[in-house]
């Protein structure tokens, strides 16, 4: 590190970092990230935290797998924040590390409100989000002065029931791009209730599937033909969604843009 570089704090036993592991590839890794990383004596992880990410824990370091893997249900989330707390109770230096951002769609709140119920001191660091990480490095803007002023980070379903919960209609009428997370199982239905809200079939949309990974994959689309392109090409998750103008701009860019690689 730079000597101007801001001191990095202790990681005390007994306490958890609720972290965020960004979209994958480590160098989007913060670097208060990477410092849990050499630090943590246990490390639970969900199962999109990418492996060369795992690979900068400490040597000696206990990996703690606590996510969904091969179709399996998902452990609940008390029963992870039970192994937060043991943990934590034992002494060690927990790193709870979470894909993306931990308090975007990933349950993180849930986890500090166990801890702070149970008399655990704990710290929160931000992560790259998908959303955000994905369409960034596409060439896609979340937001563009001349296109929108807002922009909506929505769930394409719950991760515990597989069930939507959003008003797609009244996300339509909003007219600002929608970036979705966990959107692929209900890619038809979701993009057909966009419509019935008043979003033209013709408003531009792409994929991003696996971003800053080797499976990494972009494709552009357009609102009505969205649901079909995508099973035509075979793109499947983990991937972002975005419906909206700031969709169709990444053209404009192609021609530099250096990839993440
Ligand atoms: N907390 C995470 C989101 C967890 S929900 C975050 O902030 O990014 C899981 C969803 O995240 C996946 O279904 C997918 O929509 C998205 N996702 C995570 N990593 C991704 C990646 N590398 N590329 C595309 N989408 C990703």
């Amino acid at each position: 590190m730079p000597d101007a570089f801001p001191t990095l704090p202790e990681f005390p036993a007994g306490e958890v970092w609720l972290t965020g592991a960004g979209p994958g590839d480590p160098r989007f890794l913060t670097v208060l990230a990477v410092h849990a990383l050499a630090a943590a004596d246990d490390i639970v992880h969900d199962a999109l935290v990418d492996a060369r990410v795992l690979k900068l824990a400490r040597p000696g370091a206990e990996l703690i797998f606590a996510g969904k893997r091969g179709g399996r249900p998902s452990p609940h989330q008390r029963d992870i924040n039970e192994v937060l707390l043991e943990r934590a109770r034992a002494g060690r230096r927990v790193l709870r590390l979470k894909g993306g951002d931990p308090f975007v769609f990933g349950r993180g709140w849930d986890e500090a409100a166990a801890l702070t119920a149970a008399g655990i001191r704990f710290r929160i660091i931000p992560g790259v989000t998908s959303g955000l990480a994905a369409t960034a490095l596409a060439g896609i803007p979340a937001t563009m002065r001349d296109t929108n002023h807002a922009v909506v980070l929505a769930a394409g379903h719950r991760a515990e029931d597989g069930r939507s919960t959003a008003d797609w209609e009244a996300l339509a009428k909003l007219g600002q791009p929608i970036i979705l997370y966990m959107p692929m199982s209900q890619l038809a239905e979701m993009t057909a209730a966009l419509e019935q809200g008043g979003l033209a079939a013709d408003t531009p949309a792409a994929v991003i599937q696996s971003a800053t990974t080797a499976d990494e994959r972009v494709l552009e689309s357009r609102l009505g033909t969205l649901a079909k392109d995508a099973v035509a090409s075979g793109i499947g998750s983990p991937a972002i969604v975005v419906i909206g103008a700031v969709a169709g701009l990444r053209r404009q860019l192609l021609a530099s843009l250096v990839g993440w690689r």
